[in-house]
């Protein structure tokens, strides 16, 4: 039985004021979730600020993105020894905005995957089709190919260590959520991608639903058989909605 991950992006959003105040209502109603883990994704700045709040919690935290490389002059980088330093557990790797808006291709997601994984990280991997894609009818296609560069660089037994998730770009930030049946559809595709060449892999990776994700509609989401947790942005910016969704993952 795979536990059940819930994990908040908060994107670039907050200040210290608002980070405080998001962790103190969070941490206040975290005692009624039991079974699931419980992530929250700061913006690095705020990092050991959520260290120091979050050290002897339940709830794990981690980083938004890592460098490939690991010291040096890369202006504006942060490398994942550094995120070792703050005790993180989990980084995202290659989420839709980071590919669309920053040229993530999936060659360079895949070595973040590998040196996240390398450093003793858990590597949460975005996958996930645009509108376009889906309209065409390639949705399978894309997310095995985003899959593949990590199974490519990696070897599959890799993907154990880490994290799935999967974002169709077009319910992101958008309020169109993938409905249960379309979500299950695809993380029941990636699992049988994975079990086709590792069944155990296949058992154990948990395969996330992110894009709209909220207190509404997470429990119906939750209860789909391949759906293993939520990667929330939004409504991880509300400690009652983001424990709401914490609550339904059980
Ligand atoms: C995300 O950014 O990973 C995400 C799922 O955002 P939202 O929940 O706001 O769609």
């Amino acid at each position: 039985m795979r536990q059940k991950l819930v994990a908040g992006n908060w994107k670039m959003n907050g200040s210290r004021a608002s980070i405080k105040g998001l962790l103190d209502g969070i941490k206040k109603g975290i005692g009624d979730v039991v079974d699931s883990e419980v992530a929250v994704c700061p913006p690095a700045c705020y990092l050991g600020e959520v260290e120091s709040q979050l050290s002897g919690s339940p709830i794990a935290w981690g980083a938004q993105n890592l460098s490939t490389e690991a010291s040096g002059a890369f202006t504006g980088e942060i490398a994942a020894s550094m995120l070792n330093d703050f005790n993180c557990k989990y980084v995202l790797v290659g989420h839709s905005e980071r590919r669309s808006l920053y040229g993530e291709e999936d060659a360079t997601v895949a070595k973040k995957f590998a040196v996240a994984r390398a450093a003793g990280l858990k590597p949460v991997l975005c996958i996930g089709e645009t509108l376009q894609e889906r309209e065409q009818g390639v949705t399978n296609e894309v997310v095995a190919r985003q899959i593949s560069a990590v199974v490519a660089l990696e070897g599959i037994a890799a993907l154990a260590a880490g994290v799935i998730a999967y974002e169709p770009v077009w319910a992101i930030g958008t309020g169109k959520t993938a409905s249960p049946a379309q979500a299950q559809e695809v993380h029941a595709f990636i699992r049988k991608l994975l079990a086709d060449q590792d069944a155990a892999v296949a058992e154990k990776v948990q395969i996330l639903y992110g894009g709209s994700m909220n207190a509404a509609n997470a429990a119906e989401l939750l209860a789909q058989p391949d759906i293993d947790g939520g990667l929330i942005g939004g409504a991880a910016l509300k400690a009652e909605d983001f424990l709401t969704i914490c609550r339904a993952a059980g």
